[in-house]
């Protein structure tokens, strides 16, 4: 579907999460933080990040149990939705759309909830379908176990594609959202894109559509491409150290444990008051194998936390410091930049006290993805 001049792919680029980026409450730290340093503009994602409505958003209801599981998915599941192929395009039938789905299989099969974990209408609007999906793409880890496809609903997201695709072809807002939609969950989640699959892949089922389900390997190949260019393998490596992980960070018993801020990444995070001493944090990952990475960083971004805090990346050339402004941009993943690593199970970030700002310095968590 390349080269169509209906392509929405130009308008979904670049947009950001419905919803992000609100403000936590201050933290009131003695001293006021300096006026300097700069924030750490390097934050980037290598694919940039789709509009993605949340369940709140486009108005769901309240779900039943649900079930939020540390693994992260290894696949995509493509699906049709088997409805009308609507002319209408507009958000507000979209999020009708989405209602309506939820409703179905809340109040029909007797669900929980929304049985896929994403949408996208025919309109080219995409969606969170079940709860939780969307909070766990944003992390890159984890997953609600959906209820898309039997044997991959705690393995594979589920995507539904508004319309029936027996016949009929996909129109190119919705074509070209799924491609970028794809590109952003395999690099969220480290999925290749010759994993994505139609979900009569796994069962007797005309679902996602002869048209569609015909579709997968152009769309395996765009999503290839939006990832890199189509030039190199997408990442075969991601790894996620949080401050709670076992046996992965370590830090003296002057980091002390908070749950203030509701930006943290899992449960805590930890803090600590800068000083001019050698007391670093580190995050120890098992690098597989020689070669590039992109090192992100996670903290809770409140005004007061420290200006100018060292990162230090032990990158194969040496101690590499990145200094990153904790006091803004949390709750999200912020790059530090793509370093040369050496194979090895060891640490590989660290995060310094050695600062000359004022301020809690933070350590959350870091994530080291193989480019
Ligand atoms: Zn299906």
């Amino acid at each position: 579907m390349t080269g169509n001049p209906l392509s929405r792919r130009d308008v979904v680029r670049g947009a950001v999460f419905l919803g992000v980026g609100a403000a936590t409450g201050g933290l009131s730290i003695a001293g006021a933080p300096p006026a300097l340093a700069a924030p750490d503009e390097a934050a980037a994602l290598a694919v940039p990040v789709p509009t993605i409505a949340s369940c709140a958003t486009w108005g769901a209801r309240s779900p039943g149990a649900l079930s939020v599981i540390s693994s992260s998915p290894d696949k995509i599941v493509i699906h049709h939705t088997a409805g009308a192929n609507t002319t209408n395009y507009t958000q507000a039938q979209a999020f009708a759309m989405a209602r309506s789905i939820q409703s179905f299989h809340m109040d029909g099969n007797g669900w929980a909830d929304s049985g896929q974990h994403f949408t996208i209408s025919r309109g080219g609007y995409i969606m969170e379908g079940r709860h939780n999906s969307l909070t766990r793409l944003r992390a890159g880890s984890g997953m609600v176990v959906g209820a898309h496809c039997p044997g991959q609903n705690d393995k594979g997201i589920g995507i539904e594609n508004e319309g029936t695709y027996t016949s009929a072809t996909p129109p190119a807002a919705l074509y070209d959202s799924l491609v970028q939609f794809c590109a952003y969950i395999c690099d969220q989640y480290g999925i290749a894109a010759s994993r994505i699959y139609g979900h009569r892949d796994y069962i007797a089922t005309a679902c996602p559509g002869n048209v569609l389900y015909g579709m997968l390997p152009q769309l395996r190949a765009d999503v290839a491409d939006a990832l890199d260019g189509g030039t190199t393998p997408p990442p075969a490596f991601s790894a996620i150290v949080d401050n709670t992980t076992s046996g992965r960070f370590t830090a003296s018993a002057n980091w002390l444990t908070s749950t203030y801020s509701t930006e943290r990444y899992g449960a805590d995070y930890r803090y600590a008051n800068p000083e001019a001493i050698s007391d670093v944090a580190y995050y120890k990952v098992n690098i597989p194998a020689e070669g590039t990475y992109r090192v992100d960083a996670w903290y809770p971004g409140i005004a007061g936390y420290n200006t100018a805090t060292p990162y230090i990346v032990l990158a194969k050339s040496g101690n590499q410091t990145v200094v990153v402004d904790q006091s803004t941009g949390g709750g999200a993943w912020r790059s530090l930049g793509n370093f040369t690593l050496t194979a090895g199970d060891k640490n590989v970030v660290g995060v310094s006290r050695w600062s000359g700002a004022a301020g809690y310095v933070i350590a959350d968590a870091v994530r080291v993805t193989r480019v």
